[in-house]
């Protein structure tokens, strides 16, 4: 089956050439009927309130919403962690667009402006015993999860930093800016 990886701002073109690398089709969605042919979505890093308004103005929330979890897997990384998530604390305006399909709540840029940008090595016990690179840009956290959600990393001063909720996954940092593919093919696997 397809992969589509939402293409409507963002760093798309980056997971679009890991999972084609793993020998999968991709398709680029930008359009519901996009939606058709794929088993699973990769929602990208950029902005989650452009990429949220764009997601209204194509009319993509309700059908992804309707299959997400079910018959269609999806993964956020960043900014679309953030659109994954039930609830999102700090800086969004009033009424911004979201998916709400994950019962996980997000804070937008969690680390504040010091920590802006950092890269951190990362243990994933589900990935193995080789820590996994981390790149955080202006990330944000993972405040908490419901009761169906596992915890997969987290950083040392213990934000949640991906998680997964059956074929739900969310992580906060960049594995597509990144030589190692392990959470692609792990989400591939869901
Ligand atoms: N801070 C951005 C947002 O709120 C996310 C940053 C990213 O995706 N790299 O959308």
């Amino acid at each position: 089956m397809t992969t589509g990886i939402l293409a409507l701002q963002g760093d798309f073109r980056e997971h679009e050439e890991i999972i084609r690398r793993l020998g999968i089709p991709v398709q680029q969605v930008r359009l519901p009927k996009h939606l058709d042919t794929i088993d699973r979505l990769i929602i990208p890093g950029g902005e989650s309130t452009t990429i949220g308004k764009l997601l209204v103005k194509y009319g993509l929330i309700e059908p992804i919403r309707r299959r997400a979890g079910r018959d269609l897997a999806v993964w956020g990384t960043c900014a679309g962690a953030i659109l994954m998530a039930h609830q999102i604390i700090d800086g969004r305006p009033e009424g911004q667009p979201n998916l709400d399909v994950m019962d996980i709540v997000a804070r937008r840029n969690a680390f504040g402006r010091q920590r802006d940008s950092f890269e951190a090595d990362l243990d994933v016990p589900v990935m193995g015993e080789q820590p996994v690179p981390g790149v955080f840009i202006r990330a944000p956290g993972i405040e908490s999860v419901g009761m169906g959600v596992d915890v997969l990393a987290r950083l040392p001063e213990s934000k949640i930093v991906a998680a997964r909720q059956g074929r739900l996954l969310a992580t906060t940092f960049h594995p597509e800016l990144t030589g190692d593919d392990r959470f692609h093919r792990y989400f591939l696997e869901l």
